[in-house]
């Protein structure tokens, strides 16, 4: 790692916007008719959504350190349409069931784009959509297979492209094909995170920092200053639901880590050519995705350490110089003419993996509890539609509204298993992302056009395929 990089602090998109005007915390005990727990998109869309729903409604936000804090401020700003746990859902609900959830993904992602002009937030939104490429004969196998399953689940607008049509694209040193899909845009998660959260406020919605829930029971939200009482308590925190009293093993926190360039100038953007802004994954296992920022840099994700052991958080998202080379090299794979190029910024976050990868929402009828996450890596879209539902959920429970479509989708009260206790989820997720990685290797070194057996028991196991 070179030494201009900057190594934490939060995430790039924090360090871009500056440190903002950090609001009060808790002054004790008080009341509400609904009790958000965490300042992410997750807990900020739905506080958003019911107060517009409902503008009566007394709604407290509890945020254990600063909105933006967790993920939804460190994330690769892929607004998509992708869902953890479609496939499940699809087998325990039917594919039509798996379909609409599909469907109500696609147009999550225009919601967002609308919201965000509505509101007059400037989040650096570029809608070209996302675009997978392939880089070994095993990649575009499974590429191929995924375009096909997509198209399966009523996304006929998505495109297969050859190496050429790639290529008009983005330039990505090595891709023999690459699947598109226009449901997707890049932004700016920072932006996006302040600007909702000002939203909330101007609605009358009271947000505090600097006030970590201890323990959430029915009706309760308890934090060192005081106890929020309301009828409605709904669980905000994704990665970071482990800390919480009796969550331990419900959603595993997964790292991820990211890194962005300097300011790329012109003549590097002719030869990379990404003139349509598309979010970048690939198809490797251990996969990684990148976006052109607002500000004309490359920001590029993926393997890192994938676990801290007894499910751990990091506190600013620090990142250990060896995932900080692995991404550079990552980065130069794909592009070559950024051989040579410093990493400005590097920087960590967890997310929230359940033990079946299905992300959920729900609302326990009887204590007045909800939750949503487990969304796996693809919450920045989900979340808002998990808050749609929330509200739903809510208004439901509390007379003011009946079924709706969204609470009837298949990942409405869908329950889970909890993970193993230590140190077997250690052992079990260390190992699951050795083979992984172990199965990149083989896959770049041999280019036969086979999955490795090791992948693909990995993913029996994990439960992710
Ligand atoms: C590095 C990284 C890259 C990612 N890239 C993408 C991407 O490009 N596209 C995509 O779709 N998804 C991506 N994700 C996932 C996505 O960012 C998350 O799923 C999403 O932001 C989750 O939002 P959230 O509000 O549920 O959780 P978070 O954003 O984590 O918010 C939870 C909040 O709760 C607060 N909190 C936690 N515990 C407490 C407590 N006890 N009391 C009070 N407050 C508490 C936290 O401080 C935090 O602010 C990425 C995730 C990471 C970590």
């Amino acid at each position: 790692m070179s030494a201009v990089t900057v190594n934490g602090g939060i995430s790039f998109w924090h360090a871009d916007q500056g440190s903002g005007e950090p609001r009060e915390p808790l002054p004790g005990d008080a009341s509400a008719d609904v009790c958000v727990v965490g300042g992410g998109y997750t807990g900020l869309w739905t506080a958003y959504y019911l107060k517009k729903a409902a503008p009566y409604l007394r709604i407290i936000v509890l945020e254990q350190r600063f909105c933006g804090f967790g993920a939804s401020g460190r994330n690769g700003g892929w607004l998509y349409n992708g869902v953890a746990g479609r496939e499940r859902y699809a087998k325990l609900h039917g594919k039509e069931a798996a379909i609409r959830l599909q469907r109500a993904m696609n147009a999550t992602v225009d919601e967002v784009v609308k919201v965000a002009a509505e509101e007059g937030v400037d989040a650096g939104i570029h809608q070209g959509g996302v675009l997978e490429v392939a880089y070994t004969p095993a990649q575009l196998m499974r590429l191929k297979a995924f375009h096909e399953a997509e198209l399966g689940y009523g996304q006929s607008d998505r495109e297969l492209y050859g190496a050429a049509e790639t290529a008009r694209r983005i330039r990505v040193a090595g891709a023999v094909g690459s699947t598109w899909t226009p449901h997707g845009a890049r932004l700016h998660p920072v932006k996006l995170l302040r600007g909702l959260a000002a939203a909330v406020e101007a609605l009358g919605v009271v947000v505090h920092e600097a006030t970590p829930v201890t323990e959430i029971r029915p009706k309760h939200a308890v934090t060192p200053y005081g106890t929020v009482r309301a009828p409605y308590v709904l669980r905000c925190t994704e990665g970071f639901t482990a800390s919480l009293k009796g969550e331990r093993r419900t959603w595993l926190p997964m790292n991820s880590s990211l890194i962005a360039t300097p300011v790329l100038p012109p003549e590097v953007w002719e030869e990379i050519g990404w003139q349509g802004r598309e979010a970048l994954g690939d198809l490797a296992h251990a996969y990684l995705y990148a976006q052109r920022t607002p500000d004309d840099r490359i920001a590029l994700g993926g393997r890192g350490v994938p676990y801290r052991y007894g499910s751990r958080t990091d506190t600013a998202g620090r990142t250990p110089a060896t995932t900080v080379e692995a991404l550079r090299a990552l980065l130069v794979r794909l592009f070559p003419v950024l051989e040579g190029t410093e990493v400005a910024h590097a920087w960590s976050g967890v997310l929230g993996v359940p033990r079946d990868w299905c992300a959920t929402v729900t609302l326990d009828r009887s204590t007045g509890l909800g939750w949503a996450g487990g969304y796996a890596g693809s919450g920045v879209a989900t979340a808002n539609l998990a808050a749609r539902t929330l509200r739903d959920l809510v208004q439901q429970d509390a007379g003011q509204g009946t079924a709706t479509e969204l609470t009837a989708l298949p990942w409405a009260g869908h329950r889970v298993r909890k993970w193993e206790p230590e140190p077997l989820r250690w052992l079990g997720v260390r190992s699951l992302h050795a083979a992984y990685r172990a199965a990149d290797r083989r896959e770049l070194a041999r280019p036969d056009a086979t999955t490795p057996w090791l992948a693909r028991a990995a993913d029996r196991v994990s439960g992710r395929g």
